[in-house]
């Protein structure tokens, strides 16, 4: 902690010279139509989780024109860009660059016609449902300012279009690839993610824990099968597993601390086959979210306990007790910095303006940029903030009570891109300059 607090102190320095603010914003609206192209481009041609590699070809050349010295094939599909500049902290700032298996319904001019095959099996249409063609199109924004103000910057600038965000797997890829020790080690990690649920152009953060750690848990419950007019000479698995699903509301409301925000949902629950016969067999399917290890650790052995406590109680032989798959590859919690997201914010605060970034609530889903301050946390600070990206006449309609909003992942998200696009390559850029200040 403390070794970063000199960059602090002169990360803070910078925020009081808001004639930079305006140049900045000018360029990158200077650069807006040609970014518009690129963004076009991504949305009408998205690739799924570990498939990017017509994406990163693009833009890996895109960053070589810039003079970065580009790596690609990184964590499979992943892209590492690095610019040195002198002495100073090394700051990486990343993208993710997957879409995902939804069929478009924007009815957008550049709507995605692409179809894929998944590891499902099942073909369908692919579509950036995620926004992750804002983050890429901003990051190229934002490394072309980079690029062009090497007189205001001085260290190392690393930036990577991670893959397959969608999946939890890319970022750990990255790093098992030699993220960190073929390229420089970051001291602070900057990322942005679109967001469905305010207007475009606001910028949202969150202090501490930004958002969960996601586990999938898999329950086969075995049964005793037979004939369904004939209960007593069987198990029913129906029933144990319904035991099952309702003793699990009380991991949260009744073992978890109230303060403490945790979710045990039991998205799938499948058994049997016919009206009257008793199966042998009930599937259950979990996503279980957390924000601490300790709080993580209470409901997966809850959710064990449970599983073995209901099959006791429910007469099954020992050699048929509920089998509890914890998957092993989790998305871990994201934490942001306290101060150091204080530190960045109020530096945005005085390009953007105060009325256009709030702290907004921590929410429950995941995001595998979380692992790039876990490899190492007493090295990195790490900062992901939330760029608005529902259109202005849209929100209003919604707070009219006149329209609905689609969620991250709908085929109907239609974010105001240029909005997100501009914000999101200032935020970055503004950060970047921050933390590497020259030290003429
Ligand atoms: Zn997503
Ligand atoms: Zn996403």
């Amino acid at each position: 902690m403390t070794r970063h607090l000199p960059f602090l102190a002169a990360a803070l320095a910078v925020t009081a010279m808001p004639a930079h603010a305006d140049e900045l914003t000018q360029d990158i609206a200077a650069d807006m139509p040609a970014l518009m192209e690129l963004y076009r481009d991504l949305h009408a041609h998205p690739e799924l989780s570990f498939e990017e590699h017509r994406t990163a070809k693009l833009l890996a050349e895109r960053m070589r024109k810039l003079g970065f010295v580009v790596t690609e094939g990184v964590g499979k599909t992943g892209v590492v860009s690095v610019m040195t500049n002198g002495a100073g902290p090394t700051v990486m700032l990343r993208a993710d660059m997957d879409g995902l298996p939804v069929v478009e319904q924007t009815g957008l001019a550049f709507a995605s016609k692409q179809v894929a095959t998944p590891a499902s099996g099942v073909t369908t249409g692919v579509m950036h449902a995620c926004g992750h063609d804002t983050h890429m199109t901003a990051f190229i924004g934002a490394a072309q300012q980079l690029a062009a103000r090497k007189d205001e910057w001085q260290g190392t600038l690393v930036m990577i279009l991670q893959p397959a965000e969608e999946i939890g797997l890319g970022a750990k890829a990255m790093l098992d690839d030699g993220l960190y020790t073929r390229f420089p080690k970051p001291d602070y990690a900057v990322a942005f993610h679109d967001a469905a649920q305010f207007p475009a152009g606001m910028v949202g953060y969150s202090p501490g824990f930004a958002l969960a750690n996601v586990d999938s848990v898999d329950i086969t419950v075995p049964g005793i099968g037979g004939h369904g007019a004939y209960p007593h000479t069987t198990r029913d698995p129906v029933v144990l597993a319904s035991a099952i699903v309702m003793k699990l509301q009380t991991l949260v409301s009744r073992e978890s601390s109230p303060l403490d925000p945790a979710v045990v949902t039991v998205g799938s629950f499948h058994a049997g086959a016919k009206h009257n016969i008793i199966s042998d067999e009930a599937k259950l399917q979990i996503t279980v979210r957390s924000y601490s290890d300790a709080s993580r650790k209470l409901l997966l052995d809850g959710i064990s306990r449970i599983a073995r406590g209901e099959a006791i109680a429910a007469g099954m032989p020992e050699d048929k007790m509920p089998v509890v798959m914890i998957e092993e590859e989790y998305t871990p919690s994201t934490y942001n910095d306290p101060e150091f997201t204080e530190t960045i914010m109020a530096g945005l605060r005085t390009r953007l303006g105060d009325a256009r970034v709030m702290q907004v609530p921590s929410v429950m889903g995941g995001e595998d940029f979380s692992q790039f301050k876990r490899a190492a946390p007493d090295d990195v600070q790490s900062l992901i903030f939330w760029v608005g990206g529902v259109p202005q006449d849209l929100y209003d309609k919604a707070q009219a009570g006149e329209a609905s909003l689609p969620s991250l992942h709908s085929p109907f998200w239609a974010p105001d891109a240029e909005k997100v696009i501009a914000t999101g390559a200032e935020g970055m850029v503004s950060a970047a300059l921050q933390l590497m200040p020259t030290q003429g």
